[in-house]
């Protein structure tokens, strides 16, 4: 059943690991295959390369965010776009691979779909987001949150997707202040694309069917999450402080310990 999808045994949180790195190298053979670096967008992704080089989860990602940095300049010159550069043959671009020559290798792990067309990728990119919101520090909850909600925006290759991130980002009218925040912040949102989901693949049978959305984490994982329900309005009302001690332990600590040394 779908719970078995959830980071709860060893071998779930291994399969989180091995996704994390494809995701974040899937991420960056998109971007170049699709040319998405742009005048518009090579700030974006300067910044999400600087989030990655400090606090991606896998050490072997961090490495490679950081040597991208390194030679960022080189590689896309300011000038890059008003001259006939963007012919020439970018060996190296071509070949960077920002986790190591490992990855990616074509599928996924806790993130695969019981078909070929869902899950995956975008599953993966959750993933990412979630483990870096918990990794971060406090004065960094506002970079984090421009660098995450503007690299969706510009590299995300669902439109649909970046659309709706890009209006829940856009809704935002306070300053982070606190990387608690912050990462609920991004799991309230990403329960409100599971809302929207549910109702969606619901009525269009959509999705994966052997993955349908939830609102999550489930009772199952963590009872004391939840407070009650708002009878009135049909709500769910969240112990936060247990769900940030839930997000921090499930995407933070077991995933770091494991990353250790990758
Ligand atoms: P996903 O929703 O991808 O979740 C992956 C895993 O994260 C789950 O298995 C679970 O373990 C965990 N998880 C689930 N909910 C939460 C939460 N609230 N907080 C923390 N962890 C959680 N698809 C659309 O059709 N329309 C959209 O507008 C849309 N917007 C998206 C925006 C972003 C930024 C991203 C990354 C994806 C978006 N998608 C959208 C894709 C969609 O959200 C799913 O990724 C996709 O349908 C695959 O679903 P999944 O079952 O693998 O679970």
């Amino acid at each position: 059943d779908h719970l078995s999808a959830n980071i709860s045994d060893p071998v779930q949180i291994a399969r989180a690991i091995y996704d994390v790195e494809e995701a974040t190298s899937t991420a960056f053979d998109i971007i170049l295959d699709h040319k998405m670096i742009k005048p518009e967008t090579r700030a974006s992704l300067i910044k999400f390369l600087q989030l990655l080089s400090a606090h991606h989860p896998s050490r072997r990602c961090r490495k490679g965010s950081a040597e991208f940095l390194v030679s960022f300049d080189d590689l896309y010159p300011t000038d890059f776009w008003s001259t006939n550069k963007q012919e020439d043959d970018k060996s190296s671009v071509k070949n960077l691979k920002i986790c190591g020559k490992d990855v990616p290798r074509g599928y996924w792990m806790f993130c695969r779909g019981s078909k070929n067309e869902t899950r995956g990728f975008s599953c993966g990119l959750w993933v990412l987001l979630h483990s870096l919101s918990v990794r971060i520090e406090d004065g960094e909850s506002q970079f984090t949150f421009n660098a995450i909600c503007d690299f969706v925006h510009n590299f995300f290759i669902c439109e649909e997707c970046r659309q709706h991130f890009y209006e829940m980002c856009s809704s935002v009218s306070t300053h982070f202040n606190k990387a608690r925040d912050f990462a609920l912040w991004l799991w309230s949102s990403h329960n409100k694309v599971n809302e929207r989901l549910m109702k969606e693949e619901a009525s269009l049978g959509t999705g994966d069917p052997k993955f349908p959305k939830t609102i999550w984490p489930p009772k199952q994982l963590c009872s004391s999450c939840y407070l009650g329900l708002d009878q009135r309005m049909n709500k769910i009302e969240w112990n936060e402080d247990e769900v940030y001690k839930f997000l921090t332990e499930y995407y933070g600590r077991t995933l770091a310990s494991l990353y250790k040394d990758r």
